[in-house]
């Protein structure tokens, strides 16, 4: 999924801490196998070539949440942004600005609604000609969520998951207040400055890092992409979201990095999702 992967646990009896921690790391490398963009033969990838297919429990489940956060934050979040994402991509990489044209072709296979899908058979249709699925803002969540589950099968409950920022705590460590987390807190002079917090039993996912971006112009735009523009976006905002799951935390911190209105922040605390935004 791009990114790397850490445990943290405590547990009286190492040998079985460290069956449970590789027994995790391997979830995560399934679930990878499932939701990889990066990977041509992952589930995902083959599907949306596919354009048409039965999906495994793992896709159903986290495509069922993807379409709830399209659906609640009004396409500011889009799971069908996987053309844009590919366009976008290649652009870094290449350090070319995408043109105009290419990013209305790109733009024109997005939207959430053309997704079709049957609770029965488990099948899912992409309607639009082009379309690509992309999981990049929710999969590392999930993944996250799962890991943390392996090793409560096993009886840990002190527990931290890291996929590359986004996290998810168990119980507090032993002599400790919590676990402690550097959250950013300000934006100063373009860059931001952080703070430390005290976490348990939740997840918290931050988007909207500084350094994934491509200059232009003078202008960065982000690997975070607006699905009504086609751009990546040029705010220097950074959202952290605590959630009580990951998968949640993930999917929120994109979906508000592009914006969501201010009623569904306060409905969405009531669900035990909390928002946080800063901006220079
Ligand atoms: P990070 O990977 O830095 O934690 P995110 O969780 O915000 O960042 O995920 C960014 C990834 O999500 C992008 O690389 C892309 O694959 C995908 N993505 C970009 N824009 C959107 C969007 N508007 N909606 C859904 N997914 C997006
Ligand atoms: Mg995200």
């Amino acid at each position: 999924m791009g990114t790397d992967f850490r445990i943290v646990l405590y547990h009286p009896d190492s040998s079985l801490a460290r069956e449970a921690a590789s027994e995790a790391f391997e979830r995560v490398a399934d679930l990878e196998n499932i939701f990889s963009d990066y990977d041509e033969n992952s589930e995902v990838s083959r599907l949306s070539d596919a354009g048409n297919g039965e999906v495994s429990d793992e896709l159903w489940e986290v495509l069922e949440y993807a379409l709830d956060v399209s659906a609640r934050s009004e396409g500011a979040f889009d799971v069908t942004v996987g053309a844009l994402t590919k366009l976008w991509r290649k652009a870094f990489r290449q350090k070319e600005f995408p043109s105009e044209r290419d990013i209305e072709v790109a733009k024109a296979t997005v939207g959430y609604k053309g997704i079709k899908t049957n609770p029965r058979t488990r099948n899912v249709k992409l309607k639009n000609k082009g379309m690509r699925l992309d999981f990049g803002a929710i999969a590392k969540g999930y993944a996250v969520d799962e890991a943390m589950e392996v090793l409560r099968d096993y009886g840990i409950y002190v527990a931290l998951v890291d996929g590359g920022g986004d996290l998810r705590v168990g119980n507090t460590p032993p002599g400790q207040k919590g676990w402690e987390i550097e959250q950013p807190d300000k934006i100063v002079n373009g860059e931001p400055t952080y703070k430390k917090a005290w976490y348990v039993n939740t997840a918290v996912a931050t988007s909207g890092d500084t350094y994934r971006y491509l200059e232009h112009d003078g202008k960065r735009y982000s690997h975070i992409i607006d699905p009504r523009t086609g751009m990546g976006l040029t705010n220097r905002r950074i959202v952290t979201v605590t959630a009580p799951t990951c998968m949640a935390a993930d999917a929120w911190a994109t979906a508000a990095s592009v914006g969501i209105k201010k009623l569904l922040t306060v409905d969405l605390r009531e669900e035990g999702i909390s928002i946080q935004i800063i901006e220079e």
